[in-house]
């Protein structure tokens, strides 16, 4: 379903069959109540047709498939075996983050410092000024939920780290409906303030 040779997602759309997307074109992500193993992801998505569907993918293909070099040994394994490679990927990755390198990173402002993440992190994202892509990101240590203006490499390239991001001065709701309307309320608005992603 991900493709490491283009970067995108293959779901499918009502009047095309098929879309091929990236992660900017997520538009919001909700964990599926009741998965486990794996856990799995609804997602909807800006299509190429237009419109906005709903897509499902694994927790597996949203945070690790990208970690996958498109050339190398665990390219043969993308298909059935990603879920194994997945704790070998963590480890991978836990290295590059230690050496200041991080995959995905948002800047938490209930805490006001940068913090590493995965995709899974997303809540949701809409195109915001200047073909920059605003998204609202979970925090996965305070819990509290920051609105950054970012570049679409920030969101799309693993290891690809905006040197500076939009923030939005205020923490918000979490709860799915408001936090979309003030969302999309902060986005029209753009009070952002820029700030440092940094390894402190
Ligand atoms: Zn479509
Ligand atoms: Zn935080």
């Amino acid at each position: 379903m991900y493709d490491t040779l283009t970067g995108r997602y293959t779901f499918s759309c009502p009047a095309r069959g098929e879309a091929k997307v990236r992660l900017s074109a997520f538009r919001t992500l909700e964990r599926l109540p009741g998965t486990a193993h794996p856990v799995v992801f609804r997602v909807r998505f800006a299509c190429a047709c237009g419109g906005e569907h709903d897509g499902l993918v694994s927790h597996d293909e949203l945070d690790w498939a990208p970690l996958v070099p498109p050339e190398g040994s665990f390219l043969n394994l993308m298909t059935d075996r990603l879920e194994a490679v997945a704790v070998e990927l963590a480890d991978l990755a836990a290295l590059r983050i230690r050496g200041g390198e991080w995959p995905w990173s948002f800047f938490c402002y209930p805490e006001e410092r940068s913090r590493p993440i995965f995709p899974s992190a997303f809540r949701l994202l809409a195109p915001g000024t200047g073909g920059s892509v605003g998204v609202a990101v979970r925090c996965p240590v305070c819990s509290g939920v920051s609105v950054n203006l970012v570049s679409p490499e920030h969101v799309d390239l693993p290891f690809h780290n905006d040197r500076e991001v939009g923030v939005v001065e205020h923490v918000f709701p979490e709860d799915a409906e408001r936090a979309v309307e003030a969302f999309r309320a902060e986005l029209d608005g753009a009070a952002f303030d820029a700030r440092r992603l940094a390894l402190e």
